[in-house]
């Protein structure tokens, strides 16, 4: 038998509502201790009012829903008290429920048992995370793709074919002479396989826009002090109403916020203040707005239109050439000094015109054609992982048929497919793993 877990499941804080969950064997009898009516008498998918009391001490006024096992999240009985928002009151019925047998759930631990309960798969539970996790419209759509199936389907469906393609080629091994056994031939295996893969790889590139949706797009904002950074990111900003949040350096002072565009997050790092400060530091400073450059997704490198192209604008060139980037001339609306052979776009942070970077960005990341499409994306770092490694043995299959390798030598390629995949919607699954990814989760859910 299970334990019987508790938690809050509402934010913390004051509100006009909270949440306390419990789910387990013993729900129902825990929580009859602690209301004032009887609660076996109450339907299931029923909303019930009455009082949690302690002893003769009323606690508060709530209302409790019934769930019935199985029809429920985690497949067990599950009752949700509605009591007064506010700290003390959920701290006290949730030590009530913990002080009558219960005990309080780990981090993500209802949904961990809808999985093991067999309710909903790996994908569908990683998907309710991002769905609480989901900051913009496309990452709520794409999650909630996740948590009705609808990935989880591509991704079974692609496991049934390696199935059968299995399952031919072991038909083929057994009953080599039988002809009249419908088998396939190794050019009807190869013609699969190749639709396998392809079928993979499509899958495989959503990944791309999945990520995109999912993190939003890291953009480091360098170039030399004067030139504008700073007005320009407040421009962006202002544009979209977007947070400003300064994060206080050991140095000087980083600014960051983000913005959306066409649904995706666009999230700017700024190297601002560099200028105000001595000459040590500013090396520091600079050195730092480097390092950012390593693990951006987009480099945003400012020249001013005004001067002529020093020595620091061309080592930044040169320094962000091989990075997706693109560079912002600013100050259009004073005269040009500047000469550069290079695409650039032009803008004026001072004048409020900064259409053309925006339409670069949405150019460069093809970022209406990621809303357009049917959100059934890939994201999620383990399963796209996984999803490469079923890529690489579809490969190798397609190899070794090309190669006239022997039937029986395929199906190691096959079996690695089939198992990658199951890995992903968790068909298979290592506890440990498990428990690692479950702890990501809020508690309470
Ligand atoms: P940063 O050091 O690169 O962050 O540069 P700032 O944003 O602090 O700007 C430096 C100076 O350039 C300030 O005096 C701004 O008002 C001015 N500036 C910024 N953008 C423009 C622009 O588009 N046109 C003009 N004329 N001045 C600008």
């Amino acid at each position: 038998m299970n334990d019987t877990i508790a938690a809050i499941s509402t934010a913390t804080g004051v509100g006009a509502i909270s949440i306390v969950r419990i789910s387990g064997d013993e729900a129902f009898d825990i929580v009859n201790k602690i209301f004032d009516r009887n609660i076996y008498s109450f339907k299931s998918n029923t909303i019930n009012y009455g009082h949690i009391i302690e002893g003769d001490k009323i606690i508060d006024e709530v209302l409790v829903s019934i769930f019935l096992a199985p029809k429920t999240y985690t497949k067990e009985d599950i009752i949700e008290i509605n009591s007064h928002g506010g700290i003390s009151v959920t701290n006290k019925i949730l030590e009530l429920l913990l002080t009558n047998g219960a005990r309080l759930a780990e981090p993500g631990e209802f949904t961990k048992r809808a999985f093991i309960n067999g309710r909903i798969d790996l994908i569908e539970a990683e998907s309710v995370m991002d769905l609480i996790d989901a900051k913009t419209e496309s990452a709520r759509k794409m999650a909630i793709n996740g948590v009705y199936g609808r990935l989880s389907k591509k991704i079974n469906k692609l496991r049934d074919k390696a199935l059968d393609i299995v399952s031919n080629i072991e038909v083929n091994i057994d009953y080599p002479e039988y002809e009249d056994i419908e088998v396939m031939t190794i050019e009807d295996i190869k013609k699969y396989s190749i639709e396998l893969n392809e079928e993979i790889d499509d899958l495989l590139k959503t990944s791309e826009s999945g990520k995109l949706i999912k993190e939003g797009i890291n953009t480091v904002i360098i170039g030399r002090p004067n030139v504008g950074k700073s007005s320009l990111l407040n421009r962006l900003l202002d544009e979209d109403k977007a947070i400003v949040t300064d994060i206080p350096g050991t140095t000087r002072d980083i600014v960051e916020g983000s913005i959306r565009l066409n649904g995706i997050l666009i999230n700017f790092l700024d190297t601002a203040g560099v200028r105000k400060t001595t000459n040590t530091v500013e090396k520091i400073g600079v050195e730092k707005s480097l390092s950012l450059l390593e693990k951006a997704d987009l480099v945003l490198l400012v020249l001013n239109n005004n001067e002529e192209l020093t020595n620091e604008d061309r080592d930044l060139l040169e320094k962000t050439k091989d990075k997706k980037r693109i560079i912002v001339v600013n100050k259009s609306d004073l005269d040009e000094k500047l000469e550069l052979d290079l695409p650039y776009v032009k803008v004026s942070a001072e004048k409020n015109d900064i259409e053309e970077l925006l339409n670069k960005i949405n150019e460069l990341f093809k970022l209406e054609d990621i809303n357009s499409g049917d959100m059934t994306y890939i994201s999620n770092a383990r399963e796209v992982a996984l999803l490469k490694q079923a890529k690489e043995s579809s490969e190798n299959l397609i190899n070794a048929l090309e190669n006239g390798i022997p039937i029986d030598m395929l199906e190691i390629d096959i079996r690695n497919i089939i198992d990658s995949l199951g890995e992903i919607t968790g068909e298979s699954y290592d506890n440990e793993l498990i428990d690692k990814l479950f702890s990501r989760f809020c508690l309470g859910k």
